[in-house]
């Protein structure tokens, strides 16, 4: 039998059924209108001289330095250490002390940024690499390229000298622009520096064989200002 006790129960079932229900309703409402979790952030892309490189290198926990400026560090790390491969290959085939004396130099460029990295407890590229090998590929291709093209003839050489100075100097212009840390500008600078004598000895070494240098990556008025110029000296990185 149904009495007024019965339909007041069943009442109450009804009313909690449908509170029940209005709460999965709110919670379900709520857990949909929530915000997804933020995806992580899309690699950064680097663009030095003109290449796209992905910031592959994750931050180096405690370094402090950004993405940015750990991705320039470790490209100018192999693209000094570039520099000498090249000019000690070169070096050995042409027995030209022009390029012996400058691969010593680059081998302190490299040795330079080198330290940045221990400094910052960034993971260093070039670790374990012999010469010729490096950890970025187009880093890699250019010095198949250049390698190749190098022992065609001294010009040639030179001309690849030259090449090598100019992308170094573009580089080292974004890496130092990447950053505001008065250690690592010093050392880009003092590079930079480096790189402009070897741009006026590889210019002059053209010059002397009847060559007139040109422009092959920079702006040709920042070539021609560097290559009037005299020789600058500075104390080594
Ligand atoms: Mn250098
Ligand atoms: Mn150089």
């Amino acid at each position: 039998m149904t009495g007024p006790s019965g339909a007041g129960r069943a009442g109450f079932l009804w009313l909690a059924a449908f509170l029940a229900l209005s709460a999965v309703v709110l919670v379900v409402d709520a857990l949909v209108g929530m915000p997804a979790p933020a995806p992580p952030p899309p690699a950064r892309v680097v663009t030095i001289a003109g290449r796209a490189t992905v910031a592959a290198a994750p931050a180096a926990p405690g370094s402090g330095l950004s993405r940015h400026e750990i991705a320039h560090m470790r490209y100018m790390r192999e693209e000094e250490k570039l520099a000498h491969d090249v000019y000690q290959l070169l070096a050995d085939h042409w027995g030209d002390p022009v390029f012996a004396r400058i691969a010593q130099a680059e081998q302190r460029h490299t040795d330079a940024v080198l330290g940045l990295l221990v400094r910052y407890g960034v993971p260093d590229p070039a670790a374990g690499n012999r010469a010729g090998q490096f950890t970025d590929p187009g880093l890699a291709a250019l010095y198949a390229e250049l390698a190749d093209k190098g022992r065609r003839s001294p010009a040639d050489a030179w001309t690849v000298g030259g090449l090598i100075e100019e992308v170094d100097i573009a580089d080292l212009e974004n890496a130092t622009a990447s950053t505001t840390r008065p250690d690592i500008i010093h050392v880009y600078r003092t590079i930079h520096r480096g790189s402009r004598n070897h741009l006026r000895a590889f210019a002059g070494a053209l010059a002397r064989n009847g060559i007139p240098y040109r422009p092959q990556k920079l702006a040709a008025a920042e070539v021609q200002a560097i290559v009037a110029s005299p020789m600058e000296n500075g104390p080594p990185p």
